[in-house]
């Protein structure tokens, strides 16, 4: 391939061998390629500018853009957290517009995008990640970039009535439609984003499934993302979860690993539990649950109420439940590294996810990686996380019914071990090879796909409408 591989997303890690999934798949592939990775220092200032900051890297270039207050207000915690993370997860009655949000949001992008025109040549190829830069591709074809740009959307793609909350709903189509690419967790992303542009009456469906707009089409597809598996199997074994715990030998742990966001569904996860305690007969064994649940965006109003809201919860469960020597909620309202999060995966009998939306949900693939393939324990997914449609052996649960919550722990504590090891084995099978490297490779063989005959037209019409 001639031409760069660009990379744009929010966070970019600042020192040489970043750490977690993602950052590392990128870093890999940068690494591999040369390339170049774009993304927002972490150190807010009074006035941004329009210059890169050089940031240290081996292999590759790494630029940062500066972030001043005013867009970290209202793009970072405006726009992008208080407005379209909400409304791509379903809660629409969560959205907090104010009338600085939207421009301040694009304001940021088209200024990224003026950096990043100075740059980039036509051979190169961009690839964005996420909804912090949506009107990215858009602003960057008005700075006359005519490159191939792909999106990947980490979180859901909006339902279509969810859209009709956004006063910019037709700019949030237009946004989408700029870009060659769009990338999504799930078929059923996929099956929401041609919906919306078909309902819209601004792209035809063609019978390929891409999207045509005009002249133009757009590649519309699902890549599931996945994690670095075999790494995170092997780090579950290098400590001993039960101790770290200090694990009475008569107790079972479920665990639960979430930022504390109002998406997953923590609420009616600790009402579940709340409810298999009650209908649990007094025996030999005692099931904890082991929420870790480390704070974000504490800034964002919606973030401090869920917070309330679950130590209320807890305080009661664990008022009618405790005993002298057992408490049934540990709750741990602070970020776990990776190390302990594997070792305490491993020794919990249950890994509860409750998502209500989530894009995919990685803690449901690391609980899977991390447990004893000759003693495992189960998963509960929510049917509604992306992951449902990758993990089918899971243990499905409705999120927002707590009784079918309370039903499928007692099913999973009762399940015999030939059952448990049938349904791992399965999913282990798909965490391994569905993981973080491959994810990445299929989008970009998209992306550095050679052109064929009719896009070069399509990208020489775009470069007349641009100059
Ligand atoms: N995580 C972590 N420490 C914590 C809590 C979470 O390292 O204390 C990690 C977790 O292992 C997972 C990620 O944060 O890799 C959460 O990803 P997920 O897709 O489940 O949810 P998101 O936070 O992206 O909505």
């Amino acid at each position: 391939m001639t031409g760069r591989l660009i990379v744009v997303s929010n966070r970019i890690p600042m020192g040489d061998v970043p750490s977690g999934g993602l950052v590392v798949a990128i870093h890999e592939a940068l690494s591999e390629r040369g390339g170049l990775w774009i993304g927002a220092h972490p150190e807010v200032v009074d006035e941004a500018g329009e210059e890169f900051i050089d940031l240290p890297s081996d292999s590759y270039e790494k630029k940062a853009f500066r972030v001043s207050e005013e867009d970290h207000r209202t793009h970072y915690l405006g726009y992008a957290n208080s407005v379209l993370w909400p409304l791509c997860h379903h809660r629409a009655d969560l959205l907090a517009m104010e009338p600085s949000y939207a421009p301040g949001y694009v304001r940021l992008n088209q200024r990224v995008a003026r950096m990043i025109a100075q740059i980039a040549t036509p051979e190169d190829r961009i690839w964005v990640q996420d909804y912090h830069f949506l009107p990215l591709a858009a602003a960057l074809r008005a700075e006359g970039v005519t490159c191939r740009i792909g999106l990947f959307l980490h979180i859901p793609f909006p339902h279509g009535s969810d859209l009709d909350a956004l006063s910019e709903r037709d700019d949030f189509l237009s946004w989408i439609a700029a870009f060659d690419l769009v990338g999504l967790q799930t078929q059923a992303d996929v099956a929401r984003c041609l919906e919306t542009f078909r309902a819209s009456g601004k792209g035809q469906i063609m019978l390929d499934g891409r999207i045509r707009i005009g002249k133009r089409k757009l590649d519309v597809l699902s890549f599931p993302i996945g994690i670095d598996a075999e790494r995170f199997a092997e780090l579950a074994t290098k400590a001993d979860g039960r101790s770290l715990l200090n694990l009475s030998p008569r107790e079972d742990i479920i665990i639960g690993v979430d930022r504390l966001d109002y998406s997953k569904g923590l609420p009616n996860r600790f009402r579940g539990f709340g409810l298999f305690l009650d209908k649990s007969e007094e025996g030999d064994r005692r099931v904890s649950l082991l929420q870790i649940a480390p704070p974000t965006r504490e800034d964002v109003t919606a973030y401090a109420e869920i917070r309330d809201e679950l130590e209320a919860i807890s305080g009661k469960i664990n008022g009618a439940h405790t005993e002298l020597d057992w408490t049934p909620i540990r709750y741990i309202h602070r970020p776990v590294p990776r190390e302990t999060l594997a070792a305490l995966y491993r020794v919990a009998r249950i890994g509860l996810v409750t998502s209500l939306a989530d894009g995919m949900n990685l803690v449901a693939k690391e609980y899977v990686a991390a447990q004893d393939p000759e003693d495992p324990g189960v998963l509960i997914l929510s049917r509604t996380a992306g992951a449902a449609e990758q993990m089918g052996e899971a243990l499905m649960i409705n999120p927002y019914d707590p009784g079918d919550i309370a039903r499928a722990i007692a099913t999973a504590l009762a399940m015999p071990m030939e059952e448990r090891k049938r349904r791992h084995a399965a999913l282990r099978k798909g965490v391994m090879t569905e993981n973080v490297s491959a994810w990445c490779e299929s989008c970009l063989s998209w992306l550095e796909r050679p052109r064929r005959p009719s896009q070069r037209e399509e990208e020489s019409d775009r470069e007349q409408e641009t100059t």
